[in-house]
């Protein structure tokens, strides 16, 4: 049995009047791991438990680390979870809860990534956060959802870090015959190497993340998603961590959830540039979630 929930699908009232159009929410924020990556992850990892793996190894302090302690646990298959020292408390903690294994090394993800590559033996299976096809289709599995439900929609709006999100959810368009459906892109301002790519035609690495929507923190979009930028009818926002934030906070008032601002970006297109969906008659968002933020940390960064 899949390790992901069928999730609802609610139409937002107060979302749909700001933006002239009638607004779907896709509500991944309720999945068990707190974020749609159980879908790719939890796929993946059935997978490699299938194909006698034995160990999981994952190097991401987010959502995606939390999803494969998850998937671990569920799986009754050891788990562990290399993060840098900059990985949070909460984080840290959301990981231990689900009785992984935390390893903190290095200042930052590549020592963390490095260290954790090195763990990886004949039965450990390595799982990466966004750029492998296994994932793309588990993340599609939200689309056939909708899809199954009867719901129409003509554009998508979804956040973008590494692109597997997007690569998902292209490939469940593709799937149900809707490729000619638009897909929305958003990104924060420091954190956009989606934009960043498409500006300079060619897929660019970014300095470094000074985004606080840290899950969207890739400073490399997976080839795919660059691809499907070129090839597919995308189309790039970029927004603040202010508008993200904002968002946030909007959407714990408006519908009682909590997400991170790395979802807050694609609620932010109809928070605060709803001028941007008009155009279309039923959009279809993704709350993508996210586990790793609190209402403190919210306010805080709101009044920072
Ligand atoms: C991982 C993640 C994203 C970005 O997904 P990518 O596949 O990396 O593009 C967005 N929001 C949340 C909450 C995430 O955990």
């Amino acid at each position: 049995m899949a390790l992901h929930h069928e999730t609802p699908l609610l139409e937002s009232r107060p979302l749909s009047l700001k933006a002239g159009c009638v607004v779907q929410l896709k509500m991944e924020a309720l999945q068990p791991s707190g974020s749609f990556k159980i879908r790719g992850i939890g796929a993946a990892c059935e997978r490699h438990a299938r194909n006698g793996k034995r160990r999981f190894v994952s190097s991401s302090g987010g959502n995606a680390g939390l999803a494969v302690a998850y998937a671990g646990r569920r799986l009754a298959i050891p788990a562990t979870v290399f993060v840098p020292e900059t990985t949070t408390e909460r984080a840290r903690a959301l990981i231990r809860q689900e009785g992984a294994e935390l390893v903190v090394h290095g200042a930052s993800w590549q020592e963390a990534n490095e260290r954790a590559l090195e763990a990886v033996d004949a039965e450990t299976a390595f799982i990466h956060p966004f750029d492998d096809p296994i994932l793309w289709e588990g993340h599609a599995t939200m689309i056939d959802e909708v899809v199954t439900a009867g719901a129409a929609f003509d554009a998508v709006v979804l956040s973008v870090g590494g692109g597997g999100l997007m690569a998902g959810v292209a490939e469940g368009l593709a799937r149900n015959g809707m490729q000619d459906v638009p897909i929305v892109a958003v990104e924060t301002g420091g954190a956009a190497s989606l934009a960043a790519s498409i500006k300079a035609g060619r897929r660019v690495e970014l300095p470094g993340i000074t985004s606080i929507a840290t899950s969207l923190g890739a400073r490399r979009v997976c080839e795919r998603a660059f691809e499907l930028a070129r090839s597919y009818p995308v189309e790039s926002v970029v927004v603040s961590d202010r508008d993200a934030v904002g968002a946030c906070i909007g959407f714990l008032d408006d519908h009682r959830v909590l997400v991170e601002p790395a979802c807050g970006a694609a609620l932010s297109v109809a928070y605060a540039y709803p001028e941007r969906l008009s155009k279309y008659e039923r959009v279809l968002i993704i709350v993508c979630g996210g586990a790793t933020a609190t209402v403190r940390q919210l306010l805080e960064w709101r009044e920072s």
